[in-house]
């Protein structure tokens, strides 16, 4: 087991391309860190340099207190689980589990414990005589990871394993991942661009835009304080709605011209983006004023109903925005609805995109 510590790590491609620019993450013994972020952001490329498969322009890369940056990815004591399994078709499952150990000059019966041992952990104990072919996608994605298992890296490292598997096998597999890491201990770096897998797995998250992390904690604590508009509209599906705001003095005034109660908020001189997320409203019948909360008007557009919920979508003082209310009561025919947003529920951003905290 071990630590992983990256201090302003860099990625320069070429002589132009800044794919990571500075970035600082410390991954505790046993914990399971999630890059998140959206395609290109750099995330594979930073867990590349990890690895030891792609050369670190600036800064330091430590496994277990130890600088690692001129080791090659077989002295890094780490074991990595692709998106692809590259499974080698034509051998069994033992062998595949086996290959690399033998490779290694293993003696034969500590290969054998170690690969019956990770087939027992992974229920692969009936499969091992099987091959690639003969197996499903969720089994195959099992096999990737005995592979990596049988090493008993000092790090796992993941690269979009579940991608390839359909919705509900990708269910079934990120709880199977995160049981399985919880039961070996073993410290992990896990990359993903679905958030919905990130917050689900992840001890520590790590959000990403264009090469620099934008924040970095528990996946509650950023879901319910985004840092920035990026993170606040990157975390949560349906994503956090974003309204452009300025102030004047008798209140505040949304982009179409609309004047709503400011109800004691204090906005910067240049306006900002007041953020709700959509399970955070209350809808309102009544046309009595709410104490404690921002009150919209908000023109339907439309409804979804998905089953336990329903979305419904609309425009508010000229801005798209998604609301969640239970059951599948939501009306087709109301063609307005007063929603509330609760004080306490109302996030503040600057024209900058960064997080205002309460005053
Ligand atoms: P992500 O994994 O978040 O999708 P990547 O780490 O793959 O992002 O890429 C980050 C940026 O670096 C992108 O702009 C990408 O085009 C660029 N990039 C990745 N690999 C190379 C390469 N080998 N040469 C030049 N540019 C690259």
């Amino acid at each position: 087991m071990a630590n992983v510590e990256l201090t302003n790590v860099r990625k320069v491609y070429g002589s132009s391309v800044e794919a990571v620019k500075g970035i600082n993450i410390a991954v505790d013994d046993g914990a399971l860190c999630v890059l998140v972020g959206p395609s290109g952001c750099g995330k594979s490329t930073l867990l590349r340099m990890i690895a030891g498969l792609e050369s670190i322009t600036d800064g330091t890369v430590k496994i277990d207190n130890k600088v690692v940056n001129e080791l090659g990815p077989a002295e890094r004591d780490i074991a990595m689980v692709f998106q692809n399994y590259a499974l080698y078709p034509h051998m069994k499952v033992y062998d595949n589990m086996a290959y690399g150990l033998r490779n290694r000059g293993m003696p034969k019966d500590q290969i054998d414990k170690r690969v019956k041992d990770a087939a027992q952990i992974l229920e692969l104990t009936q499969l091992l005589e099987r091959r690639p072919k003969e197996l499903s996608g969720g089994q195959r994605q099992r096999v990737a990871m005995g592979r990596a298992i049988v090493r008993s890296p000092k790090v796992f490292l993941f690269d979009e394993p579940l991608s390839n598997l359909d919705a509900k096998l990708r269910g079934q597999m990120r709880v199977e991942i995160k049981n399985l890491q919880r039961q070996l201990g073993v410290t992990s770096v896990y990359v993903t661009h679905d958030q919905l897998e990130a917050m689900t797995l992840a001890d520590i998250l790590v959000v990403m835009n264009a090469g620099s992390v934008e924040q970095i904690g528990a996946p509650l604590d950023i879901y319910e304080k985004p840092a920035s508009t990026f993170v606040a509209s990157f975390i949560g599906a349906p994503p956090m709605n974003l309204v452009p705001v300025t102030a004047d003095h008798s209140g505040l005034v949304l982009k179409d011209g609309t004047r709503i109660g400011a109800e004691g908020l204090v906005l910067p001189a240049d306006g900002a983006f007041i953020g709700f997320r959509p399970e955070d409203l209350e809808v309102s019948a009544g046309s009595d004023t709410h104490v404690g909360g921002l009150v919209l008007d908000l023109k339907v557009l439309g409804v979804e109903p998905v089953g336990a919920e329903s979305y419904v979508y609309g425009i508010a003082g000229g801005e798209r925005v998604v609301v969640r209310v239970p059951g599948r009561s939501a009306s087709q025919t109301d063609d307005h609805l007063r929603v509330i947003i609760p004080k306490d529920k109302l996030h503040l951003f600057g024209t900058d995109g960064k997080r205002i905290p309460p005053a």
